[in-house]
């Protein structure tokens, strides 16, 4: 096989390509057009967010290589926008035109059990945790690494996707049958005092950058609001930064890397999880930094300099999930709008569903409290 083409520097006026069109693809697309770049996106879906506002929406299944290599012929670069894509698709792209993140990085992210042994094997710390591949091994490490726990599938977990908490013994029997032929990992539970995530890029060439820390509050396993800088120690917000961007060194990434974090009470860090790619708690960047993630997206990908990451204002960012919406039409948006501080994004999605992410808004304010009350009464505007 020739070698792929050598991918830097890939200028505006460009086509890149896209693996994926949800909400991040949408926002990655946006961002490339306003640098001037085409975009090409495969997405199963209909209409998706990326595919209405890209020049191209190919609808294919992720493990269709055909479409994915054609894809690849019409444009200069492949990115992702989510992990889980099939390694055989990857291999076909990644063999006709650069792709970051490279396919060896999404199989390491793309299965938990690999994930958490890469952190562990190059010094970064996790929670303790093991394979799971039946009842008896489950029994096993839940006896060593005790009670409570939490079981998850090894593959294609995500919002809690395929996450069972087991606080007794008798749990343990239901949760083995839950998980079936499928491999799992049971971790231990960590007692944090909270959640945050670091995001940075990569480029080909070396150069790194980091935004602040960003500080996330989960709802049913779903992230529900981002507070922009996190309200945490600066010598802890540096050590996060700094582990981040080593991570990202360790791991090879060009592109994004955004790492989440537990802060335990004290002071200590522990990697939960890694997603090589912008980041739904880093959604604040686009109104609150002079370069948003989905522009560094473009310009990492495409071996351009990096931008600034500096943070203009403090900021806070609410998801929107489908759950607000009503059972016909639209939510009244006006509601929001006259919070003439508060930034709506909406993704285009045609059908609203519970837990399903539809948009956020996002607010800055002189402090990261101000800005997170902002979101929060807007978005309660909608309810009646
Ligand atoms: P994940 O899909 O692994 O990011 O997990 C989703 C959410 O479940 C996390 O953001 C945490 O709120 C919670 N969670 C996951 N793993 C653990 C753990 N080992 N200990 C405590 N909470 C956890």
């Amino acid at each position: 096989m020739a070698d792929a083409p050598k991918s830097t520097p890939i200028r505006p006026g460009a086509a890149l390509g896209l693996l994926g069109g949800g909400q991040l693809g949408r926002m990655f697309t946006l961002a490339a057009r306003n640098l001037g770049f085409r975009v090409h996106a495969l997405d199963p879906g209909h209409d998706c967010p990326a595919g209405q506002v890209a020049d191209l929406e190919i609808r294919a299944a992720y493990n269709d290589v055909y479409a994915a290599k054609a894809l690849a012929r019409g444009v200069d670069v492949v990115t992702v926008e989510f992990e889980n894509i099939p390694a055989e698709t990857l291999a076909a792209v990644a063999g006709l035109r650069p792709m970051h993140p490279a396919a060896s990085v999404l199989h390491t992210v793309q299965h938990r059990l690999r994930e958490k042994s890469f952190l562990a094997e190059h010094g970064f710390p996790v929670t303790p945790f093991r394979s799971i591949d039946s009842l008896t091994d489950l029994q096993a490490a839940a006896a060593e690494l005790g009670l409570p726990a939490v079981l998850k599938t090894a593959s294609f977990g995500y919002d809690g996707k395929g996450q069972q908490k087991l606080t007794s013994p008798a749990d343990l029997a239901p949760a083995s049958a839950a998980l079936g032929a499928q491999q799992g990992i049971l971790e231990a539970w960590v007692p944090f005092e909270l959640e945050c995530s670091v995001i940075c890029a990569r480029s080909e060439a070396g150069e790194s950058c980091v935004w602040p820390v960003a500080e996330n509050a989960h709802r049913n396993h779903i992230l529900d609001t981002t507070v922009f800088p996190a309200r945490i120690p600066a010598a802890v917000a540096t050590r996060a930064q700094a582990m981040a961007l080593e991570i990202a060194a360790a791991l090879g990434v060009v592109g994004m890397l955004t790492v989440e974090f537990f802060l335990k009470p004290g002071g200590e860090l522990l990697v939960n999880e890694l997603a090589p790619r912008p980041h739904n708690s880093g959604h604040a960047t686009i109104d609150a930094c002079v370069t948003s993630q989905f522009e560094q997206q473009v310009r990492a990908v495409c071996g351009l300099p990096l931008g600034d990451t500096a943070l203009l204002r403090p900021a806070a960012m609410a998801n929107l999930l489908g759950d607000l919406w009503p059972v016909t039409g639209e939510p009244p948006w006006e509601r929001i709008l006259a919070h003439r501080d508060v930034k709506l994004h909406l993704y285009g999605k045609l059908e609203a569903r519970p837990g399903r992410k539809m948009g956020h808004l996002t607010a800055l304010a002189d402090t990261p409290e101000a800005a997170l009350a902002k979101v929060l009464a807007a978005r309660e505007a909608l309810k009646d």
